[in-house]
């Protein structure tokens, strides 16, 4: 048989049938009483769940490829001084990358003379947990220097503190981008079938970059990418929206972010703007109200959004991109550093139901945590690390949850469903969705399909 031919059998579907799954070529040919035909595979479902492959609805793939080799250097794999030490102390002599650095480790913000001290020997750059900030050590700012780009106003050499500008060191390091293979295999194993790569630089060398990493099949999953207003319209890939990346200590000029959100909007794209403090958010807001807001316009984040701002949300028809593993994975800290009066506007959810705004879910990788799987059970338990409970009143559903992440890429108020004529870009569970809705975790996951193709294949292995 030419094409792709598999039928999948006895699958639960997410209205409760249970059924047989025809897929031919990249589609969902047929559902329903189905038999075999010859030179078929055939995968048994055993009543598991069927669902469209999941979509991560924000993430940064080239810092999360090269995140996948370097040495973590936060919580929770590293919490003190000590350790952190230990973690730079690697043998080796090449570059050593270390990500997710938060003060807490070390009590007090890390420079060049404390990395001298902990890793003498070889180039260190070291990241901080907001992707905002790197550190280097003396033979790290040694070699970025003699590269001969001018220093950027960023750059403090004594601190050796480098705030902001990713786009220097890259030129400063001459580096090629990198594989997507092993990201790519992660999503996979998964169940992501899909991903909105939202990095605010992406341009025309990002876009050639994915379009080729897809093509070779590196990446597998369909890509949604958001960038620049420069960002061409690229084979392989969809153009997605412009980002704005606000930062609150410097915010731009109002009246050139009102341009910036016009101009995306006479390019028939959207805008999606990252908002993490309540002073970006009202900013954002203003400017939308003033630009004129466009159906599909996101806000990335809305990690702190006050009450009052909730209605302007639903008068602006804005939709919202959440991250509710930030919920357990920095609770703690927060619930330490924020007084308990602002807990209620941190990682909102239910109230973003209840005003009517489209939400989706997006895991910032490798900010947060790849797994959609630990994001939908931080949604339902609203459980920090050390098992506190924060705003509980903001708890989704487990179906709610999941739905986080079968919604559309363009249209976040739309969930995906499986069915006939549907690309066949589905994940298989190991179990139906009663059992599965109690223990939410990655180890469900039996099988993915992109556009008809096994991409991952855990028929055979037993549970986790
Ligand atoms: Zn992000």
């Amino acid at each position: 048989m030419a094409q792709n031919a598999l039928l999948i059998k006895g699958a639960e579907l997410l209205d409760g049938r249970v059924t047989n799954i025809r897929i031919r070529g990249s589609l969902v040919a047929d559902i329903g009483v189905l038999e075999p035909l010859q030179g078929e595979q055939v995968i048994e479902a055993d009543g598991g769940l069927l669902l469209p492959g999941l979509h991560d609805h924000h993430v940064h793939i080239a810092a999360t490829a090269a995140a996948l080799a370097s040495v973590k250097c936060g919580p929770p794999e590293v919490a003190d001084q000590a350790a952190l030490a230990a973690a730079l102390a690697q043998p080796g002599t090449g570059w050593l990358r270390g990500i997710g650095y938060h003060e807490s480790v070390t009590g007090g913000l890390i420079d060049k003379a404390w990395l001298d001290k902990a890793a003498p020997r070889r180039p260190v750059r070291v990241q901080h947990r907001t992707g905002r900030m790197w550190i280097f050590n003396s033979a790290a700012l040694d070699i970025v220097l003699a590269t001969g780009a001018p220093p950027p106003e960023g750059l403090d050499r004594q601190t050796g503190r480098l705030f902001d500008d990713d786009g220097w060191l890259r030129r400063a390091l001459g580096g090629t981008p990198p594989c997507f293979a092993a990201v790519g295999a992660e999503y996979a194993r998964l169940g992501v079938t899909g991903l909105t790569e939202i990095s605010p630089g992406n341009g025309a060398a990002e876009a050639a970059h994915f379009a080729q990493e897809h093509a070779s099949g590196a990446l597998p999953q369909n890509v949604l990418l958001a960038g620049t207003l420069a960002l061409p319209e690229t084979p392989g890939l969809m153009r997605g929206p412009v980002k704005l990346h606000l930062h609150e200590a410097a915010l731009p000029d109002f009246d050139e972010t009102v341009a910036l959100i016009r101009a995306a909007h006479a390019q028939g794209r959207n805008v999606a703007v990252h908002c993490v403090t309540g002073t970006e958010l009202v900013f954002t807001l203003a400017a939308l109200g003033e630009a004129g807001a466009r159906k599909g316009d996101r806000i990335e984040h809305a990690s702190v959004t006050p009450a009052d701002v909730l209605p302007d949300f639903t008068a602006l028809g804005l939709s919202v991109v959440v991250q509710p593993h930030f919920v357990a994975e920095r609770g703690d800290e927060y619930m330490a550093d924020i007084p308990a009066s602002a807990w209620p506007d941190l990682y909102r959810l239910r109230s973003f139901r209840e005003a009517g705004v489209p939400m989706a879910g997006g895991s910032d990788t490798p900010f947060g945590a790849l797994d959609p799987w630990a994001a939908m059970a931080a949604a339902v338990s609203r459980r920090t690390r050390r098992g506190r409970v924060l705003g509980a009143v903001e708890a989704l559903t487990p179906e709610q949850a999941l739905g986080l992440f079968l919604a559309d890429k363009l249209d976040l108020a739309r969930r995906r469903s499986v069915a006939v004529g549907a690309a066949a870009d589905l994940c298989l569970l190991r179990q139906p969705w009663a059992v599965a809705r109690e223990h939410l975790s990655a180890s469900l996951v039996r099988a993915s399909l992109i556009g008809g193709r096994l991409v991952y294949n855990g028929v055979d292995k037993p549970p986790a």
